[in-house]
């Protein structure tokens, strides 16, 4: 199928091309209609007009003859012979009864209605000459190609008949005719047959009409011609044009679209491999904002030329709108490929001496394109549209980072892909149908090791995939907004909890609910909540809030807006996965929060690490000044959680203790209130 940018460029190529082709085949073809009637126009009119002076003269001869017969003059015959001209005598029934010369009719005979003359008269064909027909009309009709071959000819009726040539000038030639009169009352017919003598002027007048006419056929010939040629080379630099990129000066996507299309499905096969590259320049951007757009463009201009030289005569360079190039290149092997684009690149980062770019790429292979069941694609089927999307979906996936880099478009990537639709396509269904269960991780005191509460984990218990951890579906969700859903399916979930377990005279401890950065913007945030923790009935202090220390950069306003409602409704709220990345000092200043949890980060790797220790124990001193509880989070080992507990940290929450759980386990755990022992495999 051909893409949008090939139709288009289609249509301009037929556009004007066709209008020239249509508009020179109709003018040959009138034009050539034109010279034919114009020629057996002319040529009717010389046959009948000579046709007719002839029967003049033969229907003088015939009356000369009947006047000899009735006066018995043997004299007219002579005179008859004088004229030079084959002549007979027949009767009723066609027998000669007297001949003058050779008889050449051809036998065939019609009528003919000659200028002048009412009645019909009766013609017979020369079997010598037979470029006039006497048609069914009963006009003579002229046959072009004979006459014109008949002009063109040296073939003389003199060079055959001396006699007439000594008789005659050059140009006395036998019409391809016998005419006939009726004398004697019809018992007798004088035959005579026709001379045409083709004078200077005839053939003067005849060669001027079709010398003009080529002439003005030509004229108007030459000037379709250069308007054709006007039109084609209009056309060129309209295409040029539609490749054109404004920004590099460089080639365009369409380009690559309609060029790069054709050429890989000529030349992409097992033994030539091409590459399709989305080159991006990761700071075009910021580099527009800091300085201008114009700057921008030019360092663009700059990149595509830089490529445009590393290329060789089978590859193909297109910019591809922003800081984006789209590139087709030759590979043999994979690792060769990854070098070259690692050589551009380095030396692309080095473009401008003041600042430091860089660049990331996403590779598809063209020549094991596969469509969407995974069938390979043939060459001929190929589709810049897709490999070049495969391409970009392969640089996405290095993240939006500022660093250069290259990824490969491979199956794990369409496998994600596959994935995220997957997702994406069940997700509604999977909430309205309650898929998704509430997973408790407790949280002790290590001093005690009393139960201090619990954190809900959530988990997709799809028909289809089984038991799905977050991690595969909260990133999906964070990014199409439907973790907003999610978040209130939780609370309510874990509000309805809390409420029954209560009801059933457990012992509750407070549980944590996670709530995404992506909601947390919403400014009556802590009013859904609290409206629907009181639709459940739970106690307000029995459903805590965590949010992710990275949120707290987005809105720092809003956000402590929203800690301060919640804190007022009687909410506790968490900053999760403190010390994860983001340095968030800072916001412990100003945000009044009343739980602080330590990343796992912090207890993974060596159990006796004396720095690590040093920073904990600090963390601790710091949230407990801060009059901040501490959980710390992801504690797998005896040693942590005695340290942990010689800190005076308040709650561990970690599969030393317990992994999350569903709801009927915890309600057991609730029920024990103490932990014993390291945890066991719970879920
Ligand atoms: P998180 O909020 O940091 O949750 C803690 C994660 O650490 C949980 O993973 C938990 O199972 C795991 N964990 C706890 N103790 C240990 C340990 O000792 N060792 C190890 N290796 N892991 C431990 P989980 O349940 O897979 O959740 C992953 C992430 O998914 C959560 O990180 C959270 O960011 C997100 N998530 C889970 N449930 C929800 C939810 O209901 N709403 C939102 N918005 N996000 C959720
Ligand atoms: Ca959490
Ligand atoms: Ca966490």
């Amino acid at each position: 199928m051909a893409n949008k940018g090939e139709k288009k460029y289609r249509k301009i190529r037929k556009a004007h091309i066709w209008s020239s082709i249509v508009e020179f085949l109709l003018f040959t073809v009138a034009a050539t209609f034109i010279l034919i009637v114009a020629l057996a126009y002319f040529g009717s009119y010389v046959i009948d007009t000579k046709i007719a002076s002839e029967y003049e003269k033969i229907l003088t001869m015939s009356r000369l003859y009947e006047s000899g017969i009735e006066s018995g003059d043997r004299n007219i015959y002579n005179l008859l012979k004088a004229e030079g001209r084959d002549y007979l005598i027949t009767d009723a029934q066609g027998s000669i009864l007297y001949a003058d010369g050779t008889d050449t009719r051809s036998g065939e005979s019609g009528t003919v209605l000659l200028p002048g003359y009412d009645e019909e008269i009766l013609v017979y064909r020369d079997v010598s000459r037979s470029f006039i027909y006497p048609g069914e009309s009963g006009r003579l009709t002229l046959d072009l190609a004979g006459f014109a071959r008949w002009m063109s000819s040296d073939e003389d009726e003199e060079d055959k008949d001396p006699e007439l040539a000594l008789e005659s000038n050059r140009n006395l030639i036998n019409l391809p005719l016998w005419l006939v009169v009726e004398i004697d009352g019809g018992r007798q017919f004088f035959v005579g047959k026709a001379i045409f003598s083709t004078g200077r002027r005839d053939v003067m007048m005849f060669t001027a009409l079709v010398v003009g006419l080529i002439i003005l056929l030509g004229i108007i010939m030459f000037t379709i011609l250069g308007a054709g040629i006007k039109n084609f080379i209009r056309q060129r630099r309209m295409l040029s044009l539609f490749f054109d990129d404004v920004v590099t000066e460089g080639r365009n996507r369409t380009y690559l679209l309609v060029k790069g299309e054709r050429m890989l499905r000529r030349k992409c096969n097992g033994n030539n491999r091409f590459a399709i590259v989305s080159l991006l320049f990761v700071n075009y951007n910021t580099f527009c904002i800091c300085h201008s757009v114009q700057q921008g463009n030019q360092v663009l201009g700059r990149i595509y030329r830089a490529i445009e030289k590393k290329l060789d005569r089978r590859e193909m360079i297109g910019h591809c709108g922003a800081g984006d190039f789209g590139l087709i290149l030759h590979y043999e092997d994979e690792r060769a490929l990854r070098i070259r684009l690692e050589g551009i690149i380095s030396e692309l980062e080095q473009i401008d001496s003041e600042h430091k770019f860089f660049f990331q790429a996403g590779v598809a292979f063209a020549d094991r394109a596969t469509d969407e069941e995974g069938r390979s694609v043939r060459s001929s089927e190929l589709d810049f549209d897709t490999e070049y999307s495969d391409a970009m979906a392969a640089r996405m996936s290095l993240g939006g980072g500022d660093e250069s880099g290259i990824a490969f478009f491979d199956d794990k990537l369409i496998k994600e892909q596959q994935w995220l639709d997957q997702v994406q396509e069940r997700q509604r269904a999977a909430l309205d149908s309650e898929e998704f269960l509430v997973y408790y991780q407790p949280k002790y005191d290590p001093r005690t090791s009393e139960l201090r509460g619990a954190e809900a984990l959530i988990r997709w218990n799809s028909p289809e995939f089984g038991l799905v951890p977050p991690g595969k579906f909260i990133p999906i969700f964070e990014k199409n907004g439907f973790i907003t859903e999610i978040d209130h399916y939780m609370i309510r979930h874990v509000a309805a909890d809390q409420k029954k377990w209560l009801d059933q005279g457990l012992k509750c401890v407070p549980v944590s609910v996670n709530v995404s950065r992506a909601h947390f913007i919403e400014s009556d945030l802590a009013e859904q909540i609290c409206r629907m923790v009181d639709q459940a009935g739970t106690p307000h202090e029995l459903i805590e809030i965590e949010l992710t220390e990275s949120a707290f950069f987005d809105d720092k306003k809003a956000m402590i807006n929203t800690i301060n409602k919640l804190k007022g409704y009687g909410f506790a709220v968490s900053m999760d996965d403190f010390g994860s990345g983001y340095s968030s000092l800072n916001s412990l200043k100003d945000m009044p929060l009343d739980v602080l949890k330590l990343d796992a980060e912090f207890f993974r790797g060596e159990t006796s690490d004396r720095r690590g220790e040093i920073v904990v124990a600090e963390a601790i001193k710091l949230a407990k000044n801060l009059n901040m509880r501490i959980v710390a989070e992801g504690v797998e080992v005896k040693e942590q959680v005695d340290f942990l507990a010689a800190e005076d940290c308040d709650m561990i929450q970690g599969y030393y203790f317990a992994k999350p759980m569903p709801g009927s386990d915890y309600e057991e755990k609730m029920k024990a209130g103490r932990s014993e022992k390291p945890a066991e495999e719970d879920s």
